[in-house]
C-alpha cells in the first residue's frame, strides 16, 4: 500500500511517500519512495523540494499561497517524478498529530468524532494541533476518497501510571485543566524500542528499555515490557533534558524571579523558554551540538559547560529510569545527536559500569548514523544506536488502522 505521510506546520508541509504492507513490515523492507517539503507557504517565494531516490533533489521556488495549493503541487511533482502514476495510487494518508490528550492511546482513522477530539486538544498544543488538523482538512479536499489516520506524539505514553504522570499540584488542576505529564516523541521511542526487540529477537515482555531521543528536542523514556511507564517531557515539551533552546527541568520559582527582576511578560518568558535557553542559552553561541563540540575542543569554557550539563542530565535520567524499571536490558540512543555523536554518548554513560553500562570505545566511534551496538560484550545492559524513523512508523500505523489490524507494538 502506498501511503502519504504528512507533517503539517504553520507555513510548511513535510511529506514522505512510503510503500508498506504486512510482509514488508515483517521483513523490515518497507521503504520511502519519495520525500520532500514545501516551506514558506503563503509567500511568493515558497520552496518545494522533492527527492525520489536515487535521483537528485528537485527544488523549485514559486508562489504557493496556501496549504491546499502546496499539497496539490507536491502530489503533481510526485507524479512528474514517476513516484506515483496518478493520485489514485495514494491509498491512505497518515498525519503526524502532536497532541492526543488523554483521549488517544493509539493511532486512529479520522472521522468526525476523532476530528472533534483532536480539536479539543488544540488548547494543549496551540502551536501544533491546529496545523496538523489543517493538514487533514486539506488532504481530505485533495483526496476525498482516501482514508486518513492520525498518529499522535503523545499516544505511546498514555500507559504511564498516575504516580508518573501526576504533578504535585492541587488535584483540581488536573480535573479542570488536564494538567499532567503527557510526554512527546512517542512515535520515535516506540519505533526504536520495536527495532531493539527485532534486532535481539525479543518479545515485548522480554525487554525493559531506556530510550534517549537526543535531537534539537530531547526526551528519554522508561519502557517496561513494551509500555511507556515514564518519560521526561511533561505537560509540554519543555520539561526534562537540556535541549537545543529549551532548558528542561528547572525550579519554577526561578522563572518568577527572572520575570520580576527583568519585568518580563508571560509572552517574553515563553519566548525565552522556547528560543534562548538550553545549549544555546548556556553556551551563549549555538544550539547546534556539532558547533559546540568544535568550540569546546578549542577551549571555549561555556560550550564545554553546556555539553557537560547536557550529558549529566541524560546520566541522571538513566539512573532515575533504572530505578523505575528495576531491571534494564537495553539503552538506546537516537535522534540527530544520539545517532551521530560518539562523544556525547560516551560522556553520558561515563562511570555507569557499576550499573551495568560499559561502552566499547571502538564500537562507539564507528557507530555514526547507523544501527548497531556500542556496549562491550561484558556489558550487562546492551547499549544501542538505532536511527529513528517516525515517518515509517506513521506509515505502518496508517496501514494497520486502515486495514483494521491490531497494532503489535
Ligand atoms: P534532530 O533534531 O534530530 O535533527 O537533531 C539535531 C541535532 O543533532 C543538532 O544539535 C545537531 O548539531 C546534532 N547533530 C547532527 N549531527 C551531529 C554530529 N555528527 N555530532 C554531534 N551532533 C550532531
Amino acid at each position: 500500500m502506498k501511503i502519504l505521510v504528512l507533517n503539517c506546520g504553520s507555513s510548511s508541509i513535510k511529506f514522505q511517500l512510503i510503500e508498506t504492507d504486512i510482509e514488508l513490515i515483517e521483513s523490515n523492507t518497507d521503504r520511502c519512495i519519495a520525500k520532500g517539503s514545501v516551506e514558506r507557504i503563503g509567500t511568493d517565494e515558497a520552496t518545494l523540494k522533492v527527492t525520489v531516490p536515487p535521483n537528485p533533489t528537485i527544488s523549485v521556488t514559486e508562489e504557493i499561497l496556501d496549504h491546499q495549493a502546496a499539497l496539490t503541487r507536491a502530489i503533481a511533482t510526485l507524479k512528474d517524478c514517476h513516484a506515483v502514476a496518478d493520485i489514485t495510487q495514494i491509498q491512505a494518508v497518515g498525519h503526524r498529530v502532536v497532541h492526543g490528550g488523554e483521549h488517544f492511546s493509539a493511532s486512529v482513522v479520522i472521522d468526525d468524532k476523532v476530528e472533534e477530539e483532536i480539536q479539543n486538544c488544540v488548547e494543549l498544543a496551540p502551536l501544533h494541533n491546529p496545523h496538523n488538523l489543517r493538514g487533514y482538512f486539506v488532504a481530505r479536499k485533495v483526496m476525498p476518497q482516501v482514508p486518513q489516520v492520525a498518529v499522535f506524539d503523545t499516544a505511546f505514553h498514555q500507559t504511564m501510571p498516575g504516580h508518573a504522570f501526576m504533578y504535585g499540584l492541587p488535584y483540581s488542576y488536573y480535573r479542570r485543566y488536564h494538567i499532567r505529564r503527557y510526554g512527546f516523541h512517542g512515535t520515535s521511542h516506540r519505533y526504536v524500542a520495536f527495532r531493539y526487540r527485532k534486532i535481539f529477537d525479543k518479545k515485548r515482555e522480554e525487554a525493559n528499555l531506556i530510550t534517549a531521543h537526543l535531537g534539537n528536542g530531547c526526551s528519554m523514556t522508561a519502557i517496561e515490557k513494551g509500555r511507556s511507564i515514564d518519560t521526561s517531557m511533561g505537560f509540554t515539551p519543555q520539561e526534562g533534558l537540556l535541549m537545543g533552546t529549551r532548558c528542561g527541568d528547572i525550579d519554577p520559582a526561578a522563572l518568577f524571579y527572572i520575570m520580576s527582576k527583568d519585568e518580563l511578560t508571560l509572552h517574553d518568558m515563553s519566548t525565552l523558554l522556547n528560543k534562548f535557553c538550553g545549549l544555546y542559552g548556556i553556551s551563549g553561541e549555538s544550539n547546534d551540538m556539532r558547533e559546540l563540540i568544535t568550540a569546546s575542543a578549542k577551549g571555549d569554557e561555556q560550550a564545554k559547560l553546556a555539553i557537560e550539563v547536557f550529558c549529566y542530565r541524560i546520566k541522571k535520567y538513566i539512573g532515575a529510569y533504572s530505578a523505575s524499571l528495576g531491571h534494564v536490558d537495553g539503552l538506546v540512543f537516537t535522534g540527530g545527536i544520539g545517532e551521530n555523536s560518539p562523544a556525547i554518548r560516551a560522556l553520558a554513560c561515563e562511570g555507569l559500569g557499576e550499573m551495568g553500562i560499559q561502552i566499547d570505545p571502538d564500537r562507539n566511534a564507528s557507530m555514526v548514523g547507523k544501527e548497531g551496538e556500542i556496549s562491550t560484550d561484558a556489558s550487562r545492559i546492551r547499549v544501542m544506536v538505532i536511527p529513528t524513523n517516525e515517518e515509517l512508523l506513521i506509515a505502518r500505523d496508517t496501514f494497520r488502522a486502515v486495514r483494521g489490524i491490531p497494532n503489535p507494538h
